[in-house]
């Protein structure tokens, strides 16, 4: 056997183990998720209580146009759905919370928006995704136990509920940001 041959066969077994090992992964995760369905999910509703603006509204888009997840975090804005209600507002303007979903701290899942309204959370990528944002700065503090409990939780019922196997990324793969995080972003290749 030549040196070539030796190549090519080291070359395909490669291959094949990288393939096995991706798609025992997925399968893995594929199971987790199924897992995780299992137990009911509480989602605090605040869509009609959280600050608005009085004068500008977010448009709205049809749910087939959803295709992906973005992550964030909230950084130095305040630590709850409503100071960042408040803060989106108020200092920017906005018609309302930039995010679809909150994570708080405790683990609390709050929703801010309804899937079919087209917030503010990432430039250029609103219109097809869905916005989470974890509150902290995940640039020098980790997030809790119960907020990457939550994520996962609401990422597989997410899935579930549009029927789509929506990616995550996070809002640094979109534009020129740290955010969600240094210590949030690895977080995604569990999703
Ligand atoms: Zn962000």
């Amino acid at each position: 056997m030549n040196i070539y041959t030796k190549i090519l066969i080291g070359l395909v077994a490669l291959t094949a183990l990288i393939l096995a090992f991706l798609f025992f992964r997925k399968r893995k995760k594929e199971e987790e998720q199924k897992e995780i369905l299992k137990e009911p999910i509480k989602i605090y509703d605040k869509i009609n209580t959280l600050m608005r603006s009085s004068t500008q509204q977010y448009s709205t888009r049809d749910l087939s146009k959803i295709n992906k997840i973005i992550l964030h975090h909230s950084a130095a804005t305040g630590q709850t759905a409503e100071d960042y209600a408040r803060y989106h507002v108020q200092s920017n303007g906005w018609p309302g919370i930039g995010y679809h979903f909150v994570i708080e701290k405790n683990g609390d899942i709050i929703q801010g928006n309804s899937l079919e309204t087209v917030s503010y959370h990432a430039a250029g990528k609103n219109t097809e995704s869905i916005g989470i944002s974890l509150s902290g700065n995940f640039m020098n503090e980790q997030p809790t136990a119960a907020q990457i409990k939550s994520l996962k939780q609401l990422v597989a019922h997410l899935r579930a509920q549009l029927n789509k196997n929506l990616p995550v990324s996070g809002h640094r793969d979109h534009g020129q940001t740290s955010c969600p995080g240094t210590n949030l972003y690895p977080i995604i290749s569990q999703l």
